[in-house]
């Protein structure tokens, strides 16, 4: 659906050291919008044309109130045109396309864990809203660079839904020291005992989402498959048209029989299960 969003709050997220902001645009995506899905939003430079930058930019729903008919969406200051979006005031209309891609499926009962790496944790916390009002338990292990990256990017927010949270910093001014997955495995160790079981149980059904840099992806997938836990991850290619047609961002897909598909992530992504995807794309 191609709408307007009109921009009802437009903040800086945390310090501004992290160039993060939070946008809420009232409209009718919010309508028949789920986690995991995303908005191809229009930023334009009026000063040089209204076609310049051309492209919209992919913007994951960080939060969804059909209540009151808005999004949210949180975002990093990245290059032009999150520049040029930054400059968008409260009471302007956005050209937004959305919802765009298929999100998230909820699991029908158990522990959902939520893995995120840096930004990825942004479309994670409309997951974790619509997991908890389904009555789901939810976990999140997030890993980023140091305290202040955490606590800006939205930690508060986290700590007030009242979940479990194992938290990893590069640098240790926050957590644990080190990357995600180390936590990750340590929990999934206690869980199910020690790797390489013939047959590994967990007291509690578990499946996994995870959003961040691809090899993060990768590791948390490689981890949960030696435990037989579902994941689903989700890709952040470039983008061209946002909708299907351009080709641009084309990720390689495995199916059980061992052939290889190709598939849009704009379109038929931009989440996939885990244990499909060709993490090593010269194949
Ligand atoms: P550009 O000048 O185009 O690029 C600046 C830098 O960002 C370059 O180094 C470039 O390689 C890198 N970059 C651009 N696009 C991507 C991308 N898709 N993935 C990784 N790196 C990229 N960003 C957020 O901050 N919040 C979100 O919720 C969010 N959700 C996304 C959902 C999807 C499905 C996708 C595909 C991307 C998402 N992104 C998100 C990334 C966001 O779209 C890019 O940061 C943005 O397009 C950069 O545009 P720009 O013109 O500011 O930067």
């Amino acid at each position: 659906m191609l709408t307007e969003g009109l921009v009802v709050a437009h903040e800086c997220l945390g310090e501004e050291a992290q160039r993060l902001r939070r946008l809420v645009l009232k409209g009718p995506i919010a309508r028949t919008a789920k986690a995991g899905q995303f908005v191809a939003i229009q930023v334009q430079d009026s000063s040089i044309s209204s076609f310049d930058p051309l492209l919209r930019r992919p913007i994951s729903l960080a939060e969804i109130s059909q209540d009151q008919d808005e999004i949210t969406l949180l975002y990093r200051i990245q290059g032009r045109g999150t520049e040029i979006l930054a400059r968008a005031r409260c009471g302007e209309q956005l050209s937004v396309m959305g919802p765009l891609g298929n999100g998230f499926s909820l699991p029908i009962e158990g522990e959902l864990w939520l893995v995120a790496g840096g930004i990825g944790i942004f479309p994670l916390y409309a997951l974790a809203q619509s997991a908890l009002a389904q009555g789901l338990m939810v976990r999140l292990f997030w890993g980023g660079e140091n305290q202040s990256f955490l606590k800006s990017a939205g930690l508060p927010a986290w700590q007030a839904l009242g979940i479990p949270i194992h938290l990893s910093t590069l640098d240790g001014t926050l957590g644990v020291q080190g990357i995600v997955t180390g936590q990750v495995q340590g929990r999934l160790s206690e869980l199910f005992g020690q790797t390489n079981q013939a047959d590994p149980i967990s007291p509690v059904q578990i499946s996994v989402a995870t959003c961040g840099p691809k090899k993060m992806m990768q590791a948390v997938t490689e981890l949960c498959r030696n435990f037989a836990v579902p994941v689903q991850v989700s890709l952040e290619e470039r983008m061209g048209c946002a909708v299907g047609a351009c080709l641009g961002c084309v990720c390689t897909l495995v199916d059980e029989s061992g052939k290889y598909l190709h598939k849009k992530v704009c379109q038929d992504g931009p989440v996939f299960l885990g244990e499909e995807v060709v993490w090593d794309e010269s194949c």
